[in-house]
């Protein structure tokens, strides 16, 4: 390198990658190693061994205390335990020769108290992590110490997925060999693998810490259960891609350094369009590597947010009225060669390959939406999607207006046809002539062609991005593996090819649409298309059970029916879990701390109006008069509305069924929640704001 670049200097130096590796291994056992991380052959023993010796050796010498299996339950959230590096002799305190070769690869506890679906009894709580090896291991530094925290899988004592990455792992060998098989018989030899990268954009609010904790539904749920909305809107904010607050400078600095030490390459930086709105976005890498790098910048925001006296929100609708956050997802597949199977490349060949790749995944799409859909569904998603500059809950795809027509000329007539890719010129004379971008952007659309990927805005932002890459490898993955059995062994492969692109088209191009996703109209005609409109996460939940789904899951090995129905379980526990908190969470401010105060406001109103009387009789007091009168008839809808949740989360408590019970936390208790609401942030706007009991939208959002 030329010129010296500081970050250079210590990128990485958390992680023990595969240059430590090759430097710390002997030949034999790393050549063993990378033949596992191709997927070529099982890690044996004996090279775990001495992988276990080296990455302790190294961890020891940055000063780790202990090791960690790190894993992603269905929890949502990453899971740990540590285990000290240290053992006793004669009672005196050494470091432990047991981090052995088993223990890098796999670690058992107790697992009865992770979400299960009713996989394994609780007598049965044994579950296993098992080391990814093609996930590298890294340390973590903080106010812990230095803990080696080693990336696995999770399962039960009887192989049945418990987490978020196994079922990801298979999606990659199921689209892998798919794509394969469909690049052999389009008679391409060359690539030895192909392997699904994803770079996820990460949105998130960066608010007071002060303010933070002053809103109980903001601690205890994610979002506010309250607020009327600010004077001054985000329309008017002028906040996206403004200039950075320098406060918040501070902030994204120090999450980059975090980042960059832990070989996350964080690139990107910007204030999004809410106000306190801000993005994280890093270069994109493979599917699953991308999935533990998002959850270490989820995880570095919060921390250090809290370093600078901030609280980072990644919920997905943190303020009713104020755009969400999420996290579209880039997803592409790229083979060991380096080719992108989403690219338009510049031969026939290539083009060719490549419409008849994206009739496939327009395919996968249509025939499995709601399963993506599915895929993006959280309980805070429920109250982001469909909502302010926010995807609909409906999915469709977004081509762009050349490569629509193209694939839906193909389907007229055959021949091949190429991309020249038509030269825009700026009309400024010293900017270059660029390549205009093969599709323009459509910002409505839930799932659109990006020119080289395509990009899944319907993610929410604390969810996982291992379920959709697992949903978009496995239907990808069918769609292909489907195209290869139609082409193979065909007289004439080029016109079985066109056959196959045609059938596609014809079959699915509905899902297609270019038009505004977040229009009315569109969910009319998405109707008449026959598309499905999951609005709700529980709408989505049984998605995983159609039968197609099984069929598909089940053939490429990535979930087991009985992994799939224990899904199900476990998105019904989760769904009521989280309304059940927030809507009794919701009940207690409103009682404990918003009626005290509106009814102090009235006591102080009518006292008021009182002394005016009888300091100046006959003086007007119409308009505290109003007030009074307004004030207190929203305060008794409020009590009204406050009885009415109480008794439908009664109802729903005692619904004894799974799905029954989710269904009455969706149907009834979450508009019951909606309906105080209402006359709860109506009074906002009228009580005296030194007797509210907790900052507003405008308190938190436009002052840091
Ligand atoms: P936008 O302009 O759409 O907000 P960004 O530049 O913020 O996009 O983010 C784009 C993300 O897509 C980055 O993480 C980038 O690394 C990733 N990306 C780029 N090319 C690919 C690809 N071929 N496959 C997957 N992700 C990609
Ligand atoms: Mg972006």
């Amino acid at each position: 390198m030329s010129t010296s670049f500081k970050v250079a200097e210590y990128y990485g130096c958390r992680v023990f990658d595969s240059h430590l590796m090759r430097e710390r291994l002997s030949e034999g056992a790393y050549a063993a190693l990378e033949r596992s991380m191709r997927g070529e052959a099982e890690l044996t023993l004996a090279t775990a061994e001495e992988v276990a010796t080296a990455m302790k050796e190294w961890a020891l010498e940055h000063g780790a205390t202990h090791f960690s299996h790190w894993f992603q339950p269905l929890t949502g959230v990453t899971a740990e335990k540590h285990v000290a590096f240290i053992g006793l002799e004669n009672g005196s305190a050494q470091v432990i020769s047991e981090f052995s070769g088993k223990e890098l690869v796999k670690g058992e506890l107790d697992a009865s108290s992770f979400p299960n679906g009713g996989l394994r009894a609780t007598f049965e709580a044994r579950g296993y992590t098992t080391w990814d090896c093609t996930s590298p291991a890294f340390l973590r530094e903080d106010a812990t110490g230095t803990i080696l925290c080693i990336p696995t899988a999770f399962c039960s004592y009887s192989g049945d997925a418990l987490d978020v990455k196994t079922p990801l792992l298979r999606s990659m060998e199921a689209v892998n060999a798919a794509s394969l098989r469909l690049l052999r018989v389009l008679g391409d030899n060359s690539a030895a693998r192909v392997i699904p990268m994803s770079g996820p954009e990460q949105e998130y609010f960066l608010i007071s810490k002060e303010k933070y904790l002053r809103r109980k539904d903001l601690v205890y749920t994610g979002r506010t259960l309250f607020g009327a909305m600010p004077a001054k809107d985000q329309e008017h904010a002028a906040h996206y891609s403004g200039s950075i607050d320098e406060c918040v400078g501070a902030f994204m600095k120090d999450v980059n350094d975090e980042l960059w030490r832990s070989g996350v390459p964080a690139k990107i930086q910007h204030n999004e369009f809410a106000p306190s709105q801000h993005e994280i976005c890093p270069i994109y890498s493979t599917a699953n590597i991308a999935t533990d790098q998002n959850q270490l910048i989820m995880e570095t925001l919060k921390k250090v947010a809290e370093r600078h006296d901030l609280t980072c929100l990644l919920h997905e609708k943190p303020f009713n009225g104020i755009n969400g956050s999420g996290k579209h997802n880039n997803w592409s597949l790229v083979t060991d060669k380096g080719k992108n199977l989403m690219d338009p490349g510049k031969t026939d060949e290539d083009n060719l390959r490549f419409l008849l790749v994206l009739s496939c995944v327009i395919a996968a799409v249509d025939r499995h939406a709601g399963l993506l859909r599915l895929s993006a569904a959280c309980v805070g998603n429920d109250h982001r999607l469909g909502g302010d500059e926010a995807p609909p809950a409906i999915i469709s795809i977004y081509l762009g207006e050349t490569l629509e027509k193209e694939l839906q000329e193909l389907t007229r007539e055959s021949g091949t046809h190429h991309f020249a890719k038509e030269q825009l010129r700026t009309g400024v004379p010293f900017l270059p002539a660029f390549n205009r971008d093969m599709s323009d952007r459509n910002r409505t659309s839930p799932f659109a062609f990006n020119g080289n990927r395509f990009e899944f805005r319907m993610v929410g932002s604390s969810d996982s991005v291992a379920g959709s890459n697992t949903v978009l490898n496995s239907i990808v993955a069918e769609a292909f593996n489907e195209a290869a059995d139609a082409i193979k062994g065909a007289n004439d492969p080029e016109s079985a090819v066109f056959e196959v692109i045609r059938r596609n088209m014809e079959q699915h191009g509905r899902i297609l649409f270019d038009g505004n996703g977040y229009s009315q109209e569109w969910v009319e005609e998405a109707a008449r298309r026959g598309l499905p409109n999951l609005p709700g996460a529980v709408d989505a939940i049984p998605e995983l059970v159609r039968p197609e789904s099984i069929r598909m899951f089940s053939s490429l090995g990535v979930f087991s029916e009985a992994e799939l129905r224990a899904r199900v379980e476990i998105r019904y526990e989760n769904y009521v879990s989280q309304l059940h908190i927030e809507s009794r969470t919701m009940l207690n401010i409103t009682r404990k701390q918003i009626l005290p105060a509106v009814i102090k406001y009235t006591g102080e109103l009518s006292a008021s109006i009182n002394q005016v009387r009888t300091a100046l009789p006959g003086a007007d007091t119409t308009v505290s008069e109003e007030l009074l009168a307004r004030v207190l008839n929203l305060l008794s809808e409020a009590g009204e509305k406050a009885l009415s949740l109480e008794q439908k989360i009664r109802e729903a408590e005692e619904t004894p069924a799974i799905p029954d019970k989710a269904a009455a936390f969706y149907e009834k208790v979450a508009p019951a929640m909606e309906e105080l609401r209402a006359p709860l942030d109506a009074l906002e706007k009228c009580v005296d704001k030194k007797l509210w009991p907790f900052p507003s939208y405008g308190d938190i959002l436009f002052d840091l």
